[in-house]
C-alpha cells in the first residue's frame, strides 16, 4: 500500500492519471474536484484487502458485540411486513417520529420549549445526511464555512463538496477557540455563513466545548447570522464529568441552529437512519432537498427502531454502553500512559468515542507510519485525514469503543511496535 492512498484527493477522478492522459476529460461538473471522499470510509475496504488480524481502533463504529441485534431479530418478525416494505413519507415514519419526540422528551434531549413540535424532525438516511441537507441548504460556491481543526472529516468534505472555503478554527480541551473566530472576522470583515462544530466529545479530538465558548458562539452566530450546524451523535454517550446543554438547549427554538443526530451511535450505524432537527420553515425545505436525494428513509428500519424505543429498548442499552466505554477509554489511556511515557500527548474525553494522540515528536508523519502499523496489526486514522490543508502530520485518531480493554492492549502494544520499526528504518 502506498502512502498517498491515504490522502483524499487520491479518491477524486483527477487522483488517476492513467485515464486522463489517454483521454480528454471528461465534462465534470465545476465541484468534481471537490468531492474529496472520506480517508475514514475508504479505511473499511482498505483494512479488507488485509488477511492477518488487525486491532481496529481506526473507524468511529460502535462495538459489534454491544449492537442490540438480539433485540431487532425479535422485533423483525412483526416489523418485516409488507406495508414496510413500500416507499414512507420523506419526514419519517410516524411511528418513529412518535417514538424519538417521547424519547428524546423523556431524556431531556429537546428543551422543554420545543416539546410537542414534531414540525421540527425529519428522519434521515443517517447523520451524514442531515451534515448533507444542512450544507445544501446554506452553502453556495465560495461561501465561507468555519469548522473546527481538527474536524469531522466527513463534515468538512461535505462542505467542500458544495464548494465552500473552508476556515480551520483552532480547537483545544474546552473545544473551538471561538476568540480566533471573532478575531479572523474582525480583521477580514468576512463572517462565515456555516460554522460546523461537533460541541460535544468531538470527533476527533474527543474534547467538550466549555459553556462559556458555547454562549460566546451563540452570540457570535446571533451577530452575524451564521448557521450553526450542530452535529451531535455523541452527546448521550458520556461516562464522566458534568452534563453540558447542546446549542440548540441554550438556543432554543433557533432558526440559526441545525441540529443533525443519528441512531449511528447509540443504536447501530448500519441502519443507516438519523434526523435533523431544525426550524419548521427550514425542515420544509430540507423535505424537499431529501426528495430530490432518496425520498424517505429506509422504512423496515425506522419501524425496527421506533418499536425498539417504544419498548424502553434504549434506556438500559445506553447505560450499558457508557459502563463499557468508560472502561475501554481507561483502558486506553491507560496504555498509551504505559506504553509512550512522555512521548505522546492525548485527549481525555469524558464521553464519545475517541481519543486524540499527538506525538511530541513533530518528525513522526502519522500517514508514513501507517503501512507500518497494518503490518503489525493495529490501524488508526492518520491526523491530516482531520484538516482540510492537511495539518496534523504527528498525530493520529484513535477509538475506543470498538475493541475490548485486552484488544486495545494489544493494540496499542503492536501500535508501540510500529513506531519503534518506523523510528530504525
Ligand atoms: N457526525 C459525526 C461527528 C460522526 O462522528 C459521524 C459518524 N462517524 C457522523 C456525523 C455520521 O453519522 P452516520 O453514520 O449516522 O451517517
Amino acid at each position: 500500500m502506498s502512502t498517498t492512498s491515504m490522502h483524499p484527493a487520491a479518491n477524486s477522478p483527477q487522483g488517476s492519471t492513467q485515464n486522463s492522459q489517454q483521454a480528454p476529460a471528461l465534462p465534470y461538473a465545476s465541484r468534481h474536484d471537490q468531492l474529496i471522499g472520506s480517508v475514514i470510509d475508504a479505511s473499511t475496504t482498505l483494512l479488507a484487502a488485509y488477511d492477518h488480524d488487525i486491532v481496529k481502533f481506526g473507524m468511529g463504529a460502535p462495538a459489534p458485540d454491544m449492537l442490540p441485534s438480539k433485540d431487532f431479530a425479535r422485533i423483525a418478525g412483526d416489523v418485516f411486513s409488507p406495508e414496510n416494505f413500500t416507499y414512507g413519507e420523506t419526514k419519517g415514519e410516524p411511528i418513529l417520529l412518535d417514538a424519538l419526540h417521547e424519547y428524546l422528551s423523556s431524556t431531556g434531549q429537546i428543551p422543554p420549549e420545543q416539546q410537542g413540535n414534531l414540525d421540527r424532525l425529519l428522519i434521515t438516511s443517517g447523520g451524514m445526511q442531515g451534515l448533507d441537507l444542512g450544507f445544501k441548504l446554506f452553502v453556495s460556491p465560495g461561501d465561507l464555512v468555519a469548522c473546527e481543526s481538527p474536524t469531522y472529516t466527513n463534515g468538512s468534505a461535505t462542505a467542500m463538496s458544495y464548494e465552500a472555503e473552508i476556515l480551520e478554527v483552532p480547537v483545544d480541551e474546552d473545544g473551538m477557540q471561538v476568540e480566533v473566530l471573532e478575531e479572523h472576522t474582525a480583521r477580514t470583515g468576512r463572517a462565515p455563513k456555516v460554522i460546523y462544530t461537533v460541541p460535544t466529545f468531538q470527533n476527533p479530538a474527543g474534547v467538550t466545548m466549555s459553556l462559556p465558548r458555547r454562549e460566546r458562539l451563540l452570540s457570535f452566530a446571533h451577530k452575524h447570522r451564521s448557521v450553526i450546524i450542530e452535529d451531535n451523535p455523541y452527546g448521550m454517550l458520556r461516562f464522566s464529568g458534568e452534563s453540558l446543554p447542546a446549542l440548540s438547549d441554550l438556543s432554543p427554538n433557533d432558526p440559526l441552529i441545525f441540529g443533525v443526530r443519528t441512531f449511528s451511535k447509540f443504536v447501530a450505524p448500519g441502519l443507516r437512519v438519523g434526523w435533523i432537527d431544525v426550524d419548521p420553515e427550514v425542515r420544509e425545505l430540507a423535505v424537499n432537498a431529501k426528495q430530490t436525494m432518496d425520498s424517505c428513509a429506509a422504512v423496515p428500519n425506522q419501524h425496527l427502531i421506533a418499536r425498539w424505543l417504544a419498548e424502553g429498548g434504549a434506556d438500559s442499552h445506553v447505560e450499558t454502553l457508557r459502563v463499557a466505554y468508560r472502561e475501554r477509554k481507561m483502558a486506553m489511556s491507560a496504555g498509551l500512559e504505559r506504553l509512550f511515557p512522555g512521548e505522546i500527548r492525548a485527549t481525555d474525553p469524558d464521553g464519545g468515542f475517541f481519543l486524540w494522540v499527538t506525538f511530541e515528536d513533530e518528525t513522526i508523519d502519522t500517514e508514513d507510519l501507517m503501512p507500518t502499523a497494518l503490518e503489525e496489526g493495529v490501524a488508526y486514522i492518520p491526523g491530516p485525514a482531520f484538516s482540510p490543508a492537511g495539518n496534523f502530520s504527528n498525530a493520529l485518531r484513535l477509538c475506543f469503543a470498538s475493541a475490548t480493554p485486552d484488544r486495545i492492549d494489544e493494540g496499542l502494544e503492536r501500535l508501540r511496535r510500529a513506531v519503534d520499526r518506523y523510528r530504525s528504518e
